[in-house]
């Protein structure tokens, strides 16, 4: 078929079937490469329209176009979108009968289905692949193709294997897709799916209409209390929590202030959380505290904020999270309390997991990333998209834009907070260190002498708050680290030497008391 004949048949399937007027950016250029037979691998951010990139090519080519996703729970309004507006979809993965497998299996044989979505694992099985040796395939889509990322945190070991089928299907086109966007994820899709000669499509990461804010953590519950009640009554939104208890703590806490709030775990029954998921679908103004294991998938437009209370583990997941706000384009808020605490614990979790040590070292570099994002004192897109490879202009709608954070000369500073580490033997955490610099006489000064030290009380001009944000910017820059082995004491790196002998100067980011959020004027 000639291009233009292709082109016009695609923008018609997509105003009779699925009723937008234009393709949207790059969906053009994809369907028409995927629907040619040529392979493709679509970085787009969520919401950016991947579906249609293999909907569409699956419609236009002979055959029934395989679409493998982990989103079991949402296959069903996946396949009963498509069929209200008439095409014949449907799915295989482990919620159904014998029976109505083997009805899917049939339609797929003979050919009289558009779309069939199958979980990885059950495409893998040799079963599910000797039918597909027997079904006119029109194209495979790998969707959520990120989670064949071993480093990610969507790792999904089945997708590893997918390789197969290039390798039993190699005249079948193949697109994957994936809103994750760093260079090493990108690579490793390319090269666990075999995709070296797959065209590749990278939509802008830029979520304009999300407003980024960092703030301090103080009192991160009272905080994030103070931000939704400020900026977010009624408003749906979801808060991001490190522990299923503190999802459920802090759910409760939203409830008892008049916050209507629900929490969202793994470790919950499936009939509450299917059912908390639901209610936040379709109810207005919900706030779902959740873990990470909320949100792949879910499409609400109108999420009006996205709240982190705990570090998150790379600037992908982060983006990722906060990018399930505001999909409707209009105004959102992603806002984040970040404290030394956060940084502690993500630094102990990597030490203390069981990965191998290359895995440890690429979870150390994408937090060291995380925290490099939390600690600029420039724009926050610009770090966040010049990390995905994109360049950008500061974008006037984060709160570094709007209310740039001074820095100081932080030298003295760090050298008091250094000196007070080595006198006190390296042998204590921050508590204990910032209670010498500030001359708190607690009993376990007293026990071990430290009043007695010529840093005693040398940091007595600074609250503890302005100390810990001091000691977590000298954690986050290498200075300093924290042994877990040993009770979380303080060690001084290589790095701090200089800056003892003052060699070396650093600068800081100015202490700002409980920052408050910067207000979003609301369109709507
Ligand atoms: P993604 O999979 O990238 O997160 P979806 O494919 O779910 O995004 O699309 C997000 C939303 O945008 C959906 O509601 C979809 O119907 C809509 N959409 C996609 N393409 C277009 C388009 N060309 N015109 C209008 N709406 C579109
Ligand atoms: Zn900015």
């Amino acid at each position: 078929m000639p291009d233009d004949a292709l082109s016009q048949q695609a923008l018609h399937l997509l105003q009779t079937v699925f009723g937008y007027p234009a393709f949207r950016s790059q969906q053009a250029q994809i369907v028409g490469h995927v629907a040619r037979g040529g392979d493709a691998l679509v970085l787009m951010p969520t919401g950016g329209g991947k579906s249609l990139c293999y909907q569409i090519p699956a419609l236009l080519r002979k055959g029934v176009g395989i679409v493998v996703s982990p989103l079991i729970a949402l296959m069903q309004d996946q396949v009963d979108a498509l069929e209200e507006v008439g095409v014949r979809a449907a799915f295989l993965n482990s919620t159904q009968s014998f029976d109505e497998i083997l009805e899917v299996e049939r339609r797929m044989r003979e050919g009289s289905v558009d779309l069939v979505y199958i979980a990885p694992e059950r495409l893998l099985t040799q079963r599910c692949l000797e039918v597909l040796e027997i079904t006119p395939i029109a194209l495979f889509a790998i969707d959520e193709a990120h989670c064949v990322s071993q480093w990610g945190h969507d790792f999904r070991p089945e997708y590893m294997r997918l390789s197969v089928l290039h390798e039993r299907f190699p005249d079948i086109p193949r697109i994957a897709l994936t809103a994750t966007a760093d260079q090493q994820t990108r690579q490793e899709i390319i090269s666990h799916l075999q995709l070296e000669n797959a065209l590749q499509f990278v939509a802008s990461f830029d979520r304009p209409n999300i407003r980024y804010q960092i703030v301090e953590k103080a009192n991160g519950r009272k905080q994030l209390l103070d931000f939704i009640e400020a900026q977010h009554k009624g408003d749906a939104g979801i808060v991001y929590c490190l522990s299923r208890k503190k999802t459920e703590e802090t759910a409760a806490f939203l409830n008892e202030h008049g916050i209507p709030a629900l929490a969202y775990h793994a470790g919950m029954e499936l009939q509450e959380r299917t059912s908390n998921q639901s209610r936040f679908l379709r109810e207005d103004g919900i706030v779902m505290c959740a873990t990470i294991a909320f949100g792949m998938g879910i499409d609400k437009p109108d999420v009006r904020f996205v709240a982190h209370l705990d570090l998150p583990k790379s600037i992908e997941g982060y983006y990722q999270e906060t990018g399930r706000a505001g999909r409707d384009g209009a105004t959102a808020n992603a806002w984040m309390a970040y404290g030394l605490q956060d940084v502690v614990m993500q630094r102990r979790m990597i030490e203390e997991s069981e990965a191998s040590d290359l895995h440890k070292r690429v979870l150390g570099e994408k937090l060291d990333a995380m925290i490099a994002l939390c600690e600029t004192l420039s724009c926050r897109r610009v770090h966040m998209l010049g990390y995905f490879g994109q360049a950008s202009d500061p974008c006037g709608n984060c709160d570094t834009c709007l209310q740039p954070p001074t820095s100081f000369d932080g030298t003295v500073a760090a050298q008091k907070l250094l000196s007070t580490i080595y006198r006190v033997g390296q042998q204590f955490a921050a508590g204990h260190v910032i209670d010498v610099l500030r001359a708190q006489e607690t009993e376990r000064v007293q026990q071990w002498r430290h009043h007695e030290l010529t840093v005693f009380g040398i940091g007595i001009d600074k609250s503890e708050a302005e100390w810990r944000a001091i000691l977590r910017q000298l954690i986050a820059l290498g200075f300093v680290m924290v042994d877990y082995e040993h009770y979380s004491a303080l060690r001084l790196t290589e790095a701090a030497r200089p800056v003892l002998k003052g060699e070396e100067k650093i600068r800081l980011r100015q202490y700002q008391k409980a920052a408050k959020a910067v207000k979003h004027k609301r369109q709507s």
